[in-house]
């Protein structure tokens, strides 16, 4: 991250473009170590080992279907009367093979006895008790699960650097894994800044606002699947961004909304700079432009700092362009992009033509549209709770006009709204 502070002089006076900016503080973020959690915690983490299957999955052959397992050259024509010699539950063994002529009722995941290759259905029987009518051919091979088809013992099946989800949980499980390693989550710590800025049970007085933007963005973190850890409100004094500060740097990120801006009572960066390093950056994107971004030290430890603006639309978009694909790359994972979208743009936007400008919208995958939220004013939040999605409107253009295909980072999953 020195390399970030040595640049400082050049980019004060120059715009940078979004993919500069986070260029750069993807090239500043370190990987977290690794920690042992209990398997379910793990979920939304990344994997930090390979983890190989202990046994064979299914452990043994055995039946997909309810039925009679039989050998499959005495179901090829139906009807056929076979002799029922046994059956097997899910969780019993067989205790003896079948021979031609004959079959045993079976339940879903018993183990297949020696000499059946096939199951017929029960709704392809009478269901018969000593002698059960297959009613419907049967190809031989048919509802068998064959040993080991899902996972082969000593395989890798989920491999390092894996981000967990349901279901990579669920084949840990199979494997045995009560214990998973993974790459650290990051602790983030959230502060908001502003004399103006009150909590959410406090009475709101004259000139005073709620402080919508630590929980938004404390949520935001929490939805990364990273640990957001909640720090209070800092007035706009140096010694109170001091204070608040010492006890932020214990975190593995620091995240601050409100005084970047150049107004008298912004002193995030001079008391940043105090602690570490900060720059300003003037970012060509609309909105949220300024963002600061820099490192706290202390000791041996530098912890990346965010200086997000204090427009709640402005932090919680900044927060999703440069500080989510941060959290991610510190918590090992190798894509931090959202997946992308075209759609059919339903009506006129007007934008700064130097800026890249990111509207909220509502993206409707099946007819594959995309509308704004409504008024884009980056004190308006509700453009942003409103959207599924945001439309990445390039810098060169101060018009798109309906008709036209555009962009999208899809941020959300598409929901009908009423
Ligand atoms: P600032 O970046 O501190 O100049 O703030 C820019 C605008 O965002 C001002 O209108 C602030 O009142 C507003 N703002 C700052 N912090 C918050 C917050 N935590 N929640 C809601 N609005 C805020
Ligand atoms: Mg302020």
């Amino acid at each position: 991250m020195a390399a970030i502070s040595a640049t400082s002089a050049k980019t004060a006076e120059r715009l940078l473009t979004v993919d500069e900016a986070l260029e750069r503080i993807l090239s500043g973020v370190p990987s977290l170590a690794t920690e042992e959690l209990g398997l379910l915690d793990a979920l939304g983490s990344v994997l930090a080992e390979d983890a190989r299957a202990d046994h064979d999955v299914p452990p043994f052959t055995n039946s997909a279907m309810d039925g009679y397992a039989v050998r499959g050259e005495d179901v090829t024509i139906a009807p056929a009367q076979l002799r029922v010699v046994g059956d097997i539950a899910a969780g019993a063994f067989p205790t003896r093979p079948i021979g031609p002529g004959e079959a045993m009722r079976i339940m879903t995941g018993a183990p297949m006895p020696d000499g059946a290759d096939t199951v017929v259905r029960v709704e392809d029987t009478d269901n018969g008790v000593e002698l059960v009518t297959i009613q419907a051919a049967t190809q031989r091979g048919m509802s068998v699960r064959a040993r080991g088809e899902d996972l082969r013992a000593g395989e890798a099946v989920i491999v390092r650097g894996t981000v967990l989800r349901a279901a990579e949980i669920g084949v840990l499980a199979t494997t045995g894994r009560s214990r998973v390693r993974v790459v650290r989550r990051p602790r983030v710590a959230v502060l908001s800044t502003g004399d103006e800025v009150v909590d959410l049970d406090a009475p709101i007085g004259p000139g005073q606002i709620r402080d919508a933007n630590r929980y938004s963005i404390s949520a935001a973190v929490r939805a990364a699947c990273c640990d957001p850890w909640m720090l209070g409100i800092v007035r706009d004094t140096p010694d109170a961004l001091r204070t608040a500060l010492r006890e932020a740097v214990s975190a593995d990120m620091i995240v601050t909304s409100g005084g970047v801006s150049v107004g008298d009572h912004d002193h995030v960066k001079p008391v940043v700079n105090e602690m570490g390093t900060m720059d300003f950056w003037s970012i060509a994107i609309r909105p949220g432009r300024p963002l600061a971004f820099g490192e706290l030290r202390e000791g041996d430890r530098r912890v990346p700092i965010f200086g997000l603006p204090g427009n709640p639309v402005s932090s919680l978009l900044t927060f999703e362009l440069f500080v989510r694909p941060a959290l991610l790359r510190m918590a090992g994972h190798s894509n931090v992009a959202r997946p992308r979208a075209v759609a059919r743009l339903l009506e006129r936007i007007d934008k700064p033509a130097h800026l890249r400008f990111f509207a909220r919208g509502v993206h409707d995958p099946v007819d594959g549209t995309v509308r704004t939220t409504g008024p884009q004013g980056s004190g308006i939040l509700r453009s942003m709770s409103l959207a599924n999605c945001l439309i990445d409107l390039p810098a060169g253009h101060d018009r798109h006009e309906p008709g036209e295909m555009v962009e999208l980072i899809l941020t959300d999953q598409p929901e009908p709204r009423s």
